[in-house]
């Protein structure tokens, strides 16, 4: 459950908050997201900002992980991060560099791999070298790929089996989402 940063609009925020205080302690939500920063789509990025805080405080309270969307924005995450330093992040649809990637996992982002990397196998495994196991996820988001192509890719990437990869995604998702199989 989350209002995307795309329909972040100030002037709607506080019913949608309520609606979403509603929600996110039904037990069958399991995580605040997307949510984020989008620096070429949207509201301006500090009214995004402000619905995004909104967001993670609803978090805070309700101790939920949080899937963020990022789009140029990682360094003002990484400043924001500073005032949520213990909860979980998850940075969807990662595309960035190797070394962005270590600061985010510094201040301890899991990162998700998505089909937009399936193009660019180079990056991917640069990617795959330094984002370790247990802080990945990866996802299909809305393309039409099936999610069994990314875990080929990640992989081969990785150098892991698939099916050692299956049971590591596996792991991290009861983790950090808090939903036992
Ligand atoms: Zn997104």
């Amino acid at each position: 459950m989350g209002i995307h940063p795309w329909d972040a609009a100030e002037s709607t925020l506080s019913e949608a908050l309520a609606r979403m205080e509603g929600v996110c302690s039904d037990p069958h939500c399991i995580a605040i997201g997307e949510v984020g920063l989008d620096r070429l789509r949207g509201p301006a990025l500090a009214e995004q900002e402000r619905v995004l805080r909104a967001q993670l405080d609803l978090a805070q309270v309700q101790d939920l992980p949080v899937i963020l969307h990022d789009v140029r924005s990682t360094s003002d995450l990484l400043r924001i991060r500073k005032d949520y330093p213990r909860q979980q992040w998850i940075l969807h649809g990662f595309r960035g560099t190797p070394e962005l990637a270590e600061q985010c996992l510094g201040k301890g982002f899991h990162i998700s791999l998505g089909p937009g990397l399936l193009k660019s196998a180079q990056r991917g495994a640069s990617l795959g070298a330094v984002i370790p196991p247990d802080r990945l996820f990866l996802e299909s988001d809305d393309s039409d790929r099936d999610i069994r192509e990314m875990y080929d890719a990640v992989a081969s990437w990785t150098g892991m089996q698939v099916s050692a990869l299956l049971a590591q995604i596996e792991d991290n998702f009861h983790k950090v989402f808090g939903v036992q199989s």
